[in-house]
């Protein structure tokens, strides 16, 4: 008898560098309070979609464009990416993956991220900046669920791959990606500090 994993739901996540990890994450969190600070535009946005927290998804989309520290991120992202494509089997013969957005999220205590998709991109990412002990990791939710009509839920004890969610842990210094049409969420952060983290988006040209 042979029981097959078929169409797996691939999760990423690795520490961005073994070296000089401390130094950029400085340099990021430090623009991202800078960015905060400075955005006007993307303040106002998040009071009316983001209430209570900040993030430049409705104002400063491509942070890889203006910043050479975001640059740099965007450069020491490549490997990861790219063999997470290879883990995929992406066919990507004369095309290539390209950052297309990259934005910033600062969560305060008791904010919380609903579930979303990535739409129109190809791989999503989050970059974790600072994550104080007691904040939430990344809730990801089987994408087969609405499709499960009479299946039995899960033993409590069910092996990460038959359980309807997961939830990735956030650590400082480390890259979580995944395919762009999973739909994720993070928990209400219960710590008393933000939480703060960078998000990205590729796509194939
Ligand atoms: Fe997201």
């Amino acid at each position: 008898m042979r029981v097959r994993p078929l169409f797996p739901t691939f999760v990423y996540d690795a520490p961005l560098q073994t070296r000089g990890a401390r130094a950029l994450n400085a340099r990021l969190l430090r623009e991202c309070l800078q960015l905060r600070h400075d955005d006007r535009a993307g303040v106002a946005w998040s009071k009316q979609r983001y209430p209570g927290g900040y993030t430049s998804y409705g104002s400063v989309t491509r942070m890889q464009r203006f910043s050479p520290t975001f640059a740099a991120l965007e450069r020491k992202l490549e490997r990861h990416v790219r063999s997470f494509a290879r883990r995929l089997d992406f066919d990507l013969t004369s095309r290539t993956l390209a950052m297309t957005d990259c934005w910033v999220n600062i969560m305060p205590r008791l904010m919380a991220h609903p579930g979303h998709l990535h739409l129109l991109s190809t791989i999503s990412g989050t970059y974790y900046v600072r994550v104080p002990r007691g904040s939430p990791g990344i809730k990801f939710e089987d994408p087969r669920l609405e499709r499960m009509m009479a299946a039995p839920p899960p033993l409590a004890h069910a092996r990460p791959e038959n359980r309807r969610w997961h939830v990735q842990d956030a650590i400082a210094g480390h890259v979580v990606l995944f395919e762009s049409w999973l739909r994720h969420e993070v928990a209400a952060n219960a710590a008393a500090s933000e939480r703060i983290s960078i998000s990205f988006n590729y796509n194939w040209f």
